[in-house]
């Protein structure tokens, strides 16, 4: 799976960087970096924690295209 940001809703607070630091991290300049997108099944549930988290739903995993 793939993890995915819609940058419209994204308000850079971080609930996810708390939750998924391998993952995300807001920037010096307020922006959210996504560290990594491609999300083995051992860390799944981590990044589905960090999803559920976002108060604005900026956040969705998809499938690779294979
Ligand atoms: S929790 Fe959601 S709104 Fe906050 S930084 Fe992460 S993606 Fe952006």
């Amino acid at each position: 799976m793939k993890v995915v940001v819609d940058r419209a809703k994204c308000t850079a607070l971080g609930n996810c960087e708390a939750i998924a630091p391998d993952y995300f991290e807001v920037g010096e300049d307020g922006d959210l970096v996504v560290l990594r997108d491609d999300v083995p099944e051992s860390e799944l549930a981590e990044v589905k924690s960090a999803i559920a988290a976002c108060p604005t739903a900026a956040l969705h995993l998809v499938e690779r295209p294979q």
